[in-house]
């Protein structure tokens, strides 16, 4: 049976650790040839290239920090320069400095919002470029996708953590607004918003028991989400099975956003 994203050209920013790894995998699953980002842990994206490339696939490792307007550049021309194109971007970077809002400083504020938004930016802008360039393809019926990591706090406030929160409500109306300037070209731009999936990112919610029972209580679904449950959702999204689907969030999230603490109240 032809594989979903055969013949397409994928690359998943932050894929040497979490979402971006689980991603970068499912999409190499589905046929796609991926170019892995990565920022720290070269090791990790190299080992994923690896099994990719040993299992029938295509793979690279580039090394960028996604707010950085020259490495994004030079990441691109990597990806072109190996695989001619790119089909599937998907900005997945992101990092928290959390800490109450009259502590938190001036530098933790502006790294988080220069990675987790202005890296959604230059990244995408990239990829709109690119796809310009490049013209349509026979591989799907859009001229590109570009998938954008947001959160469920793109709409949970979170106290603690107004950085986090302002770059993930800024991803919200940025995909929106994007979406919405390239979607008569074929381009289309959609969010996934995870709520809880097992990573580093978030280790302190669900490595002890107890805090894993506080973080239950906040879930309907009863678990915690996996990498696989985001990597299945990045490929049905970045195919045409999803080609008319634009400028959506799509809550990946055992139904976080139901606001739970109203069972029961009132
Ligand atoms: P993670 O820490 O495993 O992954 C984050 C990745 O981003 C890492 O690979 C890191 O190296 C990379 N990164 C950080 N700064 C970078 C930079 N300047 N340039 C390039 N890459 C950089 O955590 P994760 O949970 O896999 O997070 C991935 C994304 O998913 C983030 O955007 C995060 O906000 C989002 N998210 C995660 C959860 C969750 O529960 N784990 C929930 C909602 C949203």
């Amino acid at each position: 049976m032809e594989k979903l994203l055969a013949g397409q050209i994928a690359l998943v920013t932050g894929a040497s650790s979490g979402i971006g790894y689980g991603v970068a995998k499912a999409l190499a699953d589905a046929g796609a040839s991926v170019v892995l980002n990565y920022h720290s842990h070269a090791e990790s994206a190299q080992k994923l290239a690896d099994e990719i490339t040993r299992s029938g696939g295509a793979a690279i490792a580039v090394k960028a920090d996604v707010s950085s307007p020259a490495d994004i550049d030079a990441m691109f021309d990597a990806c072109v320069a190996r695989f001619g194109t790119v089909d599937i971007v998907v900005a997945n970077s992101g990092l928290q400095k959390d800490s109450a809002f009259a502590d938190m400083t001036l530098d933790d504020w502006q790294i988080v919002l220069a990675t987790n938004l202005t890296g959604q930016f230059l990244t995408a802008q990239a990829a709109v470029k690119e796809f310009r360039r490049r013209g349509s393809r026979p591989v799907s019926k859009a001229l590109g996708k570009i998938i954008c990591m947001s959160s469920v706090h793109e709409v949970i406030p979170w106290a603690g953590h107004v950085n986090y929160t302002a770059s993930k409500g800024g991803v919200q109306m940025f995909m929106k607004s994007l979406a919405q300037e390239v979607a008569p070209e074929r381009i289309r731009v959609n969010s996934i918003a995870p709520g809880a999936i097992r990573t580093r990112i978030n280790h302190d919610a669900w490595d002890t028991s107890d805090a894993q029972r506080k973080l239950l209580q906040l879930i309907p679904y009863g678990r915690v989400g996996e990498v696989e449950d985001i990597g299945k959702a990045a490929v049905w999204l970045a195919s045409d099975e999803s080609d008319y689907v634009v400028g959506t969030t799509l809550f990946v999230d055992g139904g976080m956003t139901l606001y739970p603490g109203f069972v029961g109240n009132g």
